[in-house]
């Protein structure tokens, strides 16, 4: 058999402090690997500058020049680690046929990456980096993930546990990603949507190599209220649900103070008031809440997301074995 083509994708934000070692480190870890017959010598990476307004772009470029295993893609505005994570991926299955995504400051551990290429060898097409530790994030950091990985799995979205976006993807898998028309993107949770032979490897993360982390709490708030809008219309139906609640509220309130009235215990017009109030907002919540459920339905559609993907079609696999003899 062939030896697979390699490409890392490192997506790159503001890195001109960690860049320099990345693309040593990285580079070690490919030629090692083609020294050692893993992988094919057309193997490299592809640092994708995320619109960078520091040195980032000129460290990638003038790398690229002249070594042959450095790639670099600019993208002309600051897009977010999501899109430009997807740039990488779409640009490097054109020529690879396994792509590791990894993030610039190697907080992730680059050493794993050899056994991810031994699970794409097994056939797997998606091998996931999953932390085993989170020693190294702070206290803030470790209890909201984990609270978000809680709440994600509540809404019913299949997320792989703390895995971050360290993870092998085999060109076809990554052809079947970019079926994934939508705009919103939330890798972590499509990814594991596309359904081909995936497994995971464990490792712990490391501290950031250099500089100041690229997610501060603004930009890590969007991303999980991304993730979960994007993924699920749960909080519609709660609206809906919060509705019937009121409204049988207003029923049971509007009983009990009825005959309250006939006894001859309450003021003048309270009653009459009370048991509007909670009949009309439970009307009200119950009607927002069933025009959320068909928006819900227009945003799926909107998504276009494809009904399914083949794994196996032995229809293929005769004709291609066919064509060979
Ligand atoms: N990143 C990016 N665009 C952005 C923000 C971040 O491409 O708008 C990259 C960043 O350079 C890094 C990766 O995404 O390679 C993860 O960011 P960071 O390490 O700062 O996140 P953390 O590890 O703190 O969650
Ligand atoms: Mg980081």
């Amino acid at each position: 058999m062939s030896k697979p083509v390699l490409t890392i994708v490192v997506p790159c934000y503001n890195e001109e402090e960690v860049l320099e070692t990345t693309i040593k480190v990285l580079e070690t870890k490919i030629t090692q690997f083609i020294n050692n017959n893993i992988v094919s010598e057309k193997s490299n990476i592809l640092f994708v500058d995320d619109g960078s307004r520091d040195g980032t772009w000129s460290i990638i470029y003038k790398e690229s020049l002249y070594n042959s295993k450095v790639n670099g893609l600019k993208l002309a505005r600051n897009v977010g680690h999501q899109h430009a994570l997807y740039a990488g991926l779409i640009t490097a299955k054109n020529s690879a046929d396994c792509v590791v995504s990894i993030d610039a400051d190697l907080q992730d551990d680059e050493t794993i990456i050899v056994e991810f290429l031994q699970k794409f060898n097994e056939g797997f097409d998606i091998v996931y980096g999953v932390r085993e530790k989170r020693d190294t994030d702070h206290y803030f950091k470790k209890t909201t993930a984990e609270a978000f990985y809680k709440f994600m799995k509540k809404l019913g979205v299949n997320l792989i546990y703390n895995h971050a976006d360290f993870r092998l993807m085999s060109r076809r898998a990554v052809e079947e990603l970019e079926k994934f028309e939508e705009v919103n993107l939330f890798l972590r949770g499509i990814v594991p949507l596309i359904g081909f032979p995936s497994t995971s490897v464990y490792y712990n993360r490391k501290e950031r190599l250099a500089g100041e982390t690229k997610y501060p709490l603004r930009k890590m708030l969007s991303f999980a209220f991304e993730g979960i809008t994007s993924f699920s219309i749960t909080p519609i139906r709660f609206v809906l649900f919060l509705g019937f609640l009121s409204f049988f509220t207003s029923i049971l309130f509007g009983t009990y103070f009825i005959s309250l009235k006939f006894l001859g215990e309450t003021e003048t017009g309270w009653t009459s008031l009370i048991t509007s109030i909670w009949l009309i907002g439970g009307l009200q919540l119950i009607a927002i809440g069933l025009i959320g459920e068909y928006i819900g339905k227009i945003y799926k559609e909107s998504k276009r997301r494809p009904r399914y993907s083949v794994d196996i079609d032995t229809l293929n696999l005769k004709q291609s074995l066919l064509g060979r003899n």
